[in-house]
């Protein structure tokens, strides 16, 4: 009798959902229409139209067939032509680093020092008095080469204590009202490495604090509303979904700040997050590794009971580690095979041991945490391989990926390929510096090793691009374009360099949508416009030309989708 009933009922079901428009499946939410939609799909590359029901795209196709599908409550985006990719996926961020730029200001890559303090000037006035105004990422020697003075910040915002670090991190600029509010004077004691800079005649401060005495602000009143994480998370949330960015890969190591961000309904970008061990390594690897898994859980528990994770996905995920192996090639701390060309003398020490090293990956990989790690060198590379050699990943688990990879030989693309390690680069890490200070480091008979995008693809190693703000744009508009034209500053030229590494934008958008998604347990669920994924989709303002080149810079995002919702220009959050 039980089961009459219910075949009774399952036929009723049948026959309501059989009265709909377009038989069976009901009329979708939303339907996206005359646009040039470039899916990242190799099934369907192109198309003009698509359909979002419950948050994932239902069906693609042209005006005609996606618009017979809609019904009286379909929503209607009439696209008007242009170009639709599917969400961004930056490979490499610090969000909450870069939340100061969010927050405050960016005076990244500006070169006039009147347009900071028009910026400066700018933010004051949206700002109540007395409120801290933080960011900066101000680069002098783009200027003109001076260092600013604490009077320039005077000028455009006495009212507003303003503390702008650099764009390297190692000085802090200042205006009179901080430096009185954190109570600091010419003859403030200062930690070894830091310095008060005075002005030698006159002997007052002139608003620049190097290295350590940049913490002298930290106390300040009213500095820990200014740095709160949730807001400065929330803060770069916002920015880049303005970018058309839906996820990331971060490396804040902080997880309730998110969960707290999640909870206030404000996560708006999916975040792969990246576990860091302690800095300094004072328990076994095992343990570690034992505690961040119990982490990993906690966080997973709380995640899935967030009625979100059901409507739109999962948002924040602890998917892997991130281990440092070597530091930078500016400052002579990349570990390199040859001495470096401008410093032959240079000493470098890694951050860690080799067996350090091994023993951190081993236990990651017992606790499946698959492992990325900061390696800039070539030699540092190359000890990243041998660790990966030596503890390969359990079978079914994500690959292993090495961060930034700007120096490395032809040996060791190969061993990326037959080890199945991805590579993760930064596209305007190359642009920017090449001709600022690598070729100087690494001399020109080394050059062909830099920043190899395309040797990586060729030998069929997972290429994905990001960003790694706040240390380079965070606008993923600019990385692609970046790895298109490969233009540097050489011998006071602006020009292409070593062009047979430049890839086409459909590489770069790949490296930029599904090759992100593809080091994630989402690859299935994002990273291109396909039916059955999440409709994470992004409108620019014109349709691109067939062969996209450097001009995919000056484009920009006009709205944002994340699982259907507009996410940019904000309308649902609150
Ligand atoms: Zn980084």
């Amino acid at each position: 009798m039980r089961k009459l009933i219910s075949g009774l009922l399952l036929a009723f079901l049948f026959l309501l959902a059989c009265s709909t428009k377009q038989g069976s499946s009901p009329a979708p939410d939303l339907i996206v229409i005359n646009a040039d939609v470039r899916t990242v799909d190799s099934t369907t590359p192109r198309a003009e139209a698509f359909a979002v029901s419950g948050g994932k795209f239902a069906a693609i196709g042209s005006t005609d067939e996606i618009q017979a599908m809609a019904g009286e409550d379909t929503q209607t985006i009439d696209a008007g032509g242009v170009t639709i990719i599917p969400g961004l996926i930056d490979g490499h961020t610090h969000l909450l680093m870069g939340s100061g730029l969010a927050t405050g200001v960016d005076l990244s890559e500006i070169e006039d020092n009147s347009e900071w303090l028009r910026i400066i000037r700018e933010k004051a006035q949206t700002l109540p008095e007395g409120v801290w105004i933080l960011g900066g990422a101000w680069d002098h020697t783009l200027s003109d080469g001076i260092l600013p003075t604490k009077e320039m910040l005077d000028s455009v915002a006495p009212d507003h204590p303003v503390l702008l670090q650099d764009i390297d991190g190692h000085s802090a600029w200042a205006n009179s009202l901080a430096i009185e509010l954190a109570g600091i004077t010419a003859d403030s004691p200062v930690s070894p490495g830091g310095e008060i800079i005075v002005d030698p005649d006159s002997g007052d401060m002139t608003g620049i604090f190097l290295e350590s005495a940049g913490g002298l602000f930290s106390g300040a009143p009213g500095m820990a509303d200014a740095t709160n994480p949730v807001a400065g998370i929330e803060a770069a949330i916002t920015l880049a979904n303005s970018l058309g960015i839906t996820a990331v890969h971060d490396m804040s190591n902080s997880f309730d700040e998110f969960l707290n961000v999640l909870d206030n309904g404000n996560l708006t970008v999916r975040i792969w997050q990246g576990a860091r061990p302690p800095l300094v390594i004072d328990r076994s690897p095992a343990d570690i590794y034992a505690a961040m898994a119990a982490e990993r859980e906690r966080v997973r528990q709380h995640v899935s009971a967030n009625p979100q994770t059901e409507s739109m996905g999962t948002l924040f995920e602890i998917g892997y580690t991130k281990l440092i192996v070597d530091g930078v090639l500016s400052t002579y701390t990349a570990l390199m095979k040859a001495p470096y060309s401008d410093n032959p003398d240079a000493v470098v020490e890694a951050f860690v041991t080799r067996a350090q090293l091994n023993a951190m990956i081993a236990a990651a990989h017992d606790y499946d945490f698959p492992v990325a790690v900061h390696a800039i060198g070539d030699e540092g590379v190359s000890w990243v391989l041998d660790g990966f050699a030596e503890s390969p990943g359990k079978a079914g688990m994500l690959s292993d990926r090495i961060e930034h990879i700007e120096i490395v030989t032809p040996d060791d693309v190969q061993r990326f390929e037959a080890l199945g390690i991805a590579a993760s680069m930064q596209p305007h890490h190359a642009t920017c510096c090449v001709g600022n200070y690598v070729i100087d480091r690494v001399g020109r008979d080394r050059l062909p090793n830099a920043y190899v995008w395309r040797s990586m693809l060729d030998t069929k190693v997972p290429l994905v691009l990001g960003s790694d703000w706040p240390t380079s744009p965070l606008n993923p508009l600019i990385q692609m374009s970046d790895t298109i034209h490969r233009e540097t500053r050489i011998d006071d030229v602006v020009r292409s360099w070593d062009e047979g590494n430049a890839l086409t934008f459909e590489e770069a958008l790949y490296g930029y949508t599904q090759a992100g998604a593809n080091m994630t347990t989402w690859s299935n669920e994002i990273g291109s416009i396909s039916v059955g994924k999440w409709a994470d989709f992004v409108i620019l303002d014109e349709k691109l030309p067939e062969t996209v080149g450097r001009a995919l810079e000056n484009r920009y995002v006009t709205a944002t989708y994340l699982a259907g919702t507009q996410v940019y220009p904000e309308t649902t959050k609150e």
